[in-house]
């Protein structure tokens, strides 16, 4: 398959519009830090306007979730599709896009999140790599944005105190204290905080 008839593949499906601004899109705009063969799946983190949206493809549960405007204000297939979705197709391996593209028709669009899994799922990914480079600041950031973003969030609020503690990031300590717990007791609400009271007590 050339270069070529791909290109007009995505032309076909998702008009000579929508490609040529995928093509604008910059490349570095978007951060791939999941990726696996068979089944095919990507997870990646886009950054538009200032804006984080997660994408990501699910070969084998035929699912594309993406959180855009545009994804989420349309109702129909067609009006959803947007820059990043061809933006991704055009970056990751062409025979992944083509497969992606042959049942494209089978794949479901969701942006619910239910307790926002997914997201704080890939912001857990993203800290961990993070962490893998001794990267502590992006990761503890990446974990907040979990903690967040994330109902079920007992797991990485620990690991957030403990990452901040053992590495000597008391002011980042504090300010997710303040955030917090602070507010949280403000108003009245504690859930956020299973073990933080008692950590190193
Ligand atoms: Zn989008």
């Amino acid at each position: 398959m050339t270069k070529k008839s791909f290109s007009n593949q995505l032309i076909d499906k998702f008009s000579l519009d929508l490609y040529q601004r995928s093509l604008k899109f910059p490349r570095n705009k978007i951060n791939i830090f999941y990726l696996r063969d068979h089944p095919f799946k990507v997870r990646s983190i886009i950054l538009d306007n200032d804006r984080e949206y997660h994408l990501i493809i699910n070969e084998i549960k035929k699912e594309i979730f993406h959180d855009c405007p545009l994804f989420l204000i349309h109702s129909e297939r067609d009006k959803k599709l947007c820059v990043h979705f061809i933006k991704l197709l055009l970056i990751i391996k062409e025979k992944f896009s083509i497969r992606i593209l042959r049942d494209f028709d089978n794949y479901t669009f969701i942006s619910d999140d239910i307790g926002s899994r997914k997201k704080g799922k890939s912001y857990q990914m993203l800290a961990d790599k993070c962490l893998d480079n001794n990267n502590f600041v992006e990761a503890l950031s990446y974990m907040n944005k979990g903690i967040i973003n994330q109902i079920d969030n007992g797991i990485i609020v620990e690991k957030f105190v403990k990452t901040a503690i053992d590495n000597n990031f008391f002011i980042e300590f504090f300010e997710f204290l303040e955030i917090n717990y602070v507010n949280k007791i403000k108003n009245g609400n504690l859930r956020l905080f299973p073990k933080v009271l008692w950590f190193k007590g």
